[in-house]
């Protein structure tokens, strides 16, 4: 699914130069460092721009949404060519899992007896989409209407829109309310949740021209923008709550297993919702009356917008299937040969909306051409040290199901053994570099960047450092702050993984849409696939260093620096509420642990220089056990499944820092802050105390 939440780029204008040659990397003895380059070299040069576009091709034929027949197809032909690579115990993991389907959408204005299209026009550019089986546009796990209501306009759908509604003297209840997909993002099952508990009587969500539009550029065929009949479909399911099979909290969904009601979870929406194109949307903005909207709410359509409500009632019916389905992941490795149950976890899913020619197909694209590339390095005779995983993921788009399901079947040995998962969803729709991760692994992601070439010219670090340099460390900057949003959650969340997110980014507005197609990729996105070539590269890259290393390379005083800056602004807003609470024990335990973070990796370094392998062992066996350290069993509350301490996602999917004894003090509660405050400060000291020198 993975929309990015773009964060503030500073754009840089002077030019760095290209620097392929480190002298010291991270986690790898000179000599381990000097072992690698060939294999490195190796790997960049097997990986092809346009193997990548011809596996693009297949995977982007047909729709291949979850539970169809089309995506099963694909995940045995992602079985068959890994094997055929090389790649070892690949298997077809089946989870079944409630995956509702849409029945019927109609949305017909009653006075005019106008039946809105719902649909998205083929065009002559772009064949597939001429495709006859692209599915009734729908919003997954929505609940089912049958309403006659005027529909009222509410902006974005957030809350402070309906304060301001309500501010006017617009009544939401029993309404329908139409809301823009709107920067900046917010995660549409917010919008859902938000409507829900205003009283809305259904949800609709339109794509304004204003965000994805005409407004923003040339439109796809020409440009990257969203043509005038696309729409946006997507899930609005609670996954803040709890990701996963919603009848499975906390364990997985196999065949012949324990399932729970999915009606009583606290994933399941109980609001009806559904995607609009502007082009019908339009039709009804046009009828609204009442009030005129604030210069915030206008969009791109040419009138001026109005609060509501509309003069002309909408007749509007949904209806889902609530049928339980299969899903499939696809899950092969290299067995490592001296470490086999330490992993390296690649992942990517393969469910698409439609088509879904950026998301995912352009990441699972990249990822084949990158086990590719391993299969062909192993051919030469080379085993990694430690295994790696490569597993192709489905039914994110629904609930993260498939990587959730897995992460939750596999929980013992991923907790054991996880060195890191390395998360690529959309790898290509444009040609900036961007990474998100935890703060440990920001150092690591660097390092990389500087020893894979960008299509530009020079490093991907050089470019990357271009557009993007935080204002610190005056370093490419790494997005720390983890909310949601694809398959990293379980590793995250629920099993203290260090997690990372990777894609070129770029002007994209067809997401979820029947154009986010092969064409639109190869036309607009990434012409030639040398972005998709380069991820595959940065990715396997990243992949065999952490295979390979000596120490895992996790940074964990950047990670408590991080921390006493989370601790500094949740002491802020507490303050600003008045809450009396005392930081001093946090903060010392955070201080201790940013010290046994710099410790440890001097001691690593030190103990590899010298060759003492079972120094270098017992950091590397410290430095495993830091992420884990900062899972809670007891999770966060409400929400249990999220174990996670530093980071949880907002409900907007934002990213939410020390979400328990934040929430806590965004509650105004002082005694439950306080509590939480101390199980922060307990896992704080857990963290130190794993890499107590
Ligand atoms: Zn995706």
């Amino acid at each position: 699914m993975r929309r990015t939440i773009l964060a503030i780029l500073l754009l840089f204008t002077t030019a760095t130069n290209a620097s392929f040659q480190t002298t010291f990397r991270e986690g790898l003895s000179r000599a381990n460092a000097a072992r690698l380059k060939p294999l490195q070299a190796r790997l960049i040069e097997t990986i092809r721009p346009e193997n990548c576009r011809r596996e693009h091709r297949i995977f982007t034929a047909k729709p291949h949404m979850a539970g169809t027949a089309r995506n099963y197809e694909l995940a045995e032909y992602v079985a068959k060519q890994w094997r055929e690579y090389g790649l070892e115990n690949v298997e077809l993991i089946e989870h079944p899992v409630y995956l509702p389907w849409p029945v019927r959408y109609e949305a017909t204005l009653v006075d005019s007896n106008e039946k809105l299209s719902l649909k998205e026009d083929p065009i002559p550019e772009d064949k597939d989409s001429y495709a006859s089986d692209v599915g009734i546009p729908y919003c997954a796990y929505s609940a089912d209407v049958d309403v006659t209501a005027p529909v009222v306009y509410v902006n974005s759908g957030n809350p402070e829109d309906y304060d301001l509604l309500a501010q006017q003297g617009v009544d939401v209840r029993g309404k329908i309310a139409l809301a823009r997909y709107s920067v900046p993002y917010s995660y549409r099952g917010y919008k859902a949740l938000t409507a829900q508990k205003r009283g809305a009587a259904a949800l609709l969500l339109y794509s304004d021209p204003a965000e994805d539009g005409f407004k923003k550029g040339e439109v796809f065929p020409w440009g990257p923008w969203g043509p005038e009949s696309h729409l946006q479909r997507g899930g609005i399911v609670y996954d803040f709550n709890l990701p996963g099979d919603p009848r499975t909290p906390g364990w997985a969904s196999v065949p012949g297993g324990r399932f729970l009601p999915a009606e009583t979870a606290v994933s399941m929406p109980t609001i009806a919702a559904a995607p609009m194109s502007y082009r019908d949307a339009r039709k009804i903005l046009e009828r609204m009356t009442g009030p005129t909207a604030p210069s915030a709410w206008q969009g791109g359509l040419p009138f001026q917008y109005r609060l509501g409500p509309s003069s002309d009632k909408l007749h509007l019916i949904i209806e889902n299937d609530k049928k339980v389905r299969s899903i499939w992941n696809v899950v092969g490795r290299l067995h490592g040969v001296e470490r086999p149950d330490e992993w390296v976890v690649l992942g990517n899913h393969r469910d698409a909306w439609v088509f879904g020619g950026v998301d995912p197909s352009s990441g699972t694209a990249t990822m084949m051409e990158m086990a590719r590339a391993f299969g062909e390095l192993k051919r030469s005779g080379w085993r990694p040290r430690r295994t790696i995983v490569f597993a192709s993921w489905d039914a994110e788009e629904f609930t993260l199901t498939g990587s959730t399901e897995w992460g939750e079947l596999e929980a013992a040995r991923l907790k054991a053994g996880a060195l890191a998962y390395l998360n690529v969803d959309s790898s290509s729709s444009g040609h900036s570099f961007s990474a998100a991760a935890v703060p440990a692994l920001a150092g690591f992601l660097r390092d990389v960047a500087r020893e894979v070439p960008d299509p530009s010219g020079g490093s991907i670090f050089d470019s990357w450092l271009r557009e993007s340099r935080s204002s610190q460390t005056k370093e490419p900057l790494v997005i720390t702050r983890l909310g949601s949003g694809s398959d990293y959650t379980v590793f995250l969340n629920f099993l203290g993984v260090p997690v990372a997110d990777l894609t070129f980014d770029g002007p994209y507005g067809v997401y979820h849409s029947i154009y986010d197609s092969f064409t639109w990729v190869d036309r607009v996105g990434d012409p030639g696939y040398y972005y998709h070539a380069a991820m595959a590269r940065y990715w396997a890259v990243a992949a065999l260093s952490l295979a390979e290393c000596d120490y895992v390379p996790l940074d964990y005083a950047a990670y408590a620096r991080e921390v006493q800056s989370y601790l500094d602004e949740t002491e802020r807003a507490a303050r600003t509420r008045n809450l009396q609470l005392d930081f001093t024990a946090a903060r010392a335990a955070a201080r201790v642990w940013e010290t046994n973070g710099g410790a440890a990796l001097r001691t690593a370094r030190a103990a590899v220089a010298r060759g003492d392998t079972r120094a270098v062992e017992r950091v590397h066996a410290g430095l495993m056990k830091v992420e884990r350290a900062l899972l809670d069993d007891a999770g966060l509350a409400g929400r249990p499944w999220f174990k996670h301490l530093i980071y949880a996602p907002r409900p907007t999917y934002k990213a939410l820092v020390l979400p328990a004894l934040t929430e806590a003090i965004e509650a105004n509660d002082a005694a439950r802050a306080t509590t939480e405050l101390a199980r922060l400060t307990r896992a704080l000291t857990r963290a130190a105390n794993a890499i107590q020198q």
